[in-house]
């Protein structure tokens, strides 16, 4: 579903993406780690193209990125993006937030979207804040909500960016769980964390950068038990 071939990416002298090789199967949950500064936020900002790319390809379900207008926009809806820092829109209520794109890209009408918006919200567990700010929400409900708002455009994959990394601990799980039912029910999903927990139980496959390149992928029982690289051993025996 997602296929990137030979990626590169530098920032001035900085080589971020080095020769990229990564594919992503419909309904594979694929969980990203590695040490700061080793190139998974620009990773997942290519695959939606919020960061261009120097050479490689990039494809989703076959087709390649398109570059600008409508087809950029649809591209956003069908690849969701949940940041570490929610990222919702301030000024509207938590129902708008999650109809806006529904009725700006998707091109439903309000009715319809405000169902969709009500469905989704109440199976991330927040329906009972519809009519809210997100400023008048907790954490880890803006962070469901704006799990909502992606799911809400029917999108192919989610690109998940530390979801849980600015949350108080407390409600780091209530988010962790919603993710950990997406992945149950098939969502395709590429999920940049720290939570090993979430790792070991949802992962098919970990991939491990380092330095902008991909140093290991294993299953995550063949990744925690045995890495393969003195890099990925490094890293782990720091973080477990
Ligand atoms: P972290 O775990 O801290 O989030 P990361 O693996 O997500 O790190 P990136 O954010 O992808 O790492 O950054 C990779 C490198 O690229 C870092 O050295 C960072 O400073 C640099 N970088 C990221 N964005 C830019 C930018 N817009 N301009 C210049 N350099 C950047
Ligand atoms: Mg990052």
């Amino acid at each position: 579903l997602v296929v990137l071939k030979n990626v590169n990416k530098h920032f001035g002298s900085l080589h971020v993406l080095q020769d990229i090789d990564l594919t992503v199967a419909r309904g594979e949950v694929v969980v990203v780690i590695g040490p700061s500064g080793s190139g998974k936020s620009t990773l997942c900002r290519t695959i939606n193209r919020l960061e261009t790319i120097d050479s490689g390809t990039i494809t989703i379900d076959g087709k390649p990125l398109p570059q600008e207008g409508k087809e950029l926009a649809r591209l956003r809806a069908d690849v969701g993006m949940v940041f570490q820092s929610f990222n919702l829109f301030a000024h509207k209520t938590v129902l708008e937030n999650v109809t806006l794109g529904q009725i700006k890209v998707r091109r439903k009408d309000k009715q319809q979207a405000e169902a969709r918006a009500r469905e989704l919200l109440d199976r991330v567990g927040v329906g009972a804040q519809a009519d809210k700010y997100p400023a008048q929400l907790s954490g880890g409900q803006q962070q469901r909500v704006a799990i909502a708002r992606a799911l809400a455009m029917d999108p192919k994959v989610i690109l998940f960016d530390e979801p849980t990394s600015a949350l108080d601990p407390e409600m780091i799980n209530e988010v962790l769980e919603v993710m950990q039912q997406l992945a149950r029910d098939g969502m395709t999903m590429i999920v940049v964390t720290h939570e090993m927990g979430f790792a070991r139980s949802a992962a098919d496959r970990v991939v491990f950068m380092a330095d902008g390149r991909i140093v290991e992928q294993a299953t995550p029982d063949q990744f925690f038990s045995n890495p393969r690289s003195e890099r990925a051993r490094d890293f782990l025996s720091k973080i477990l």
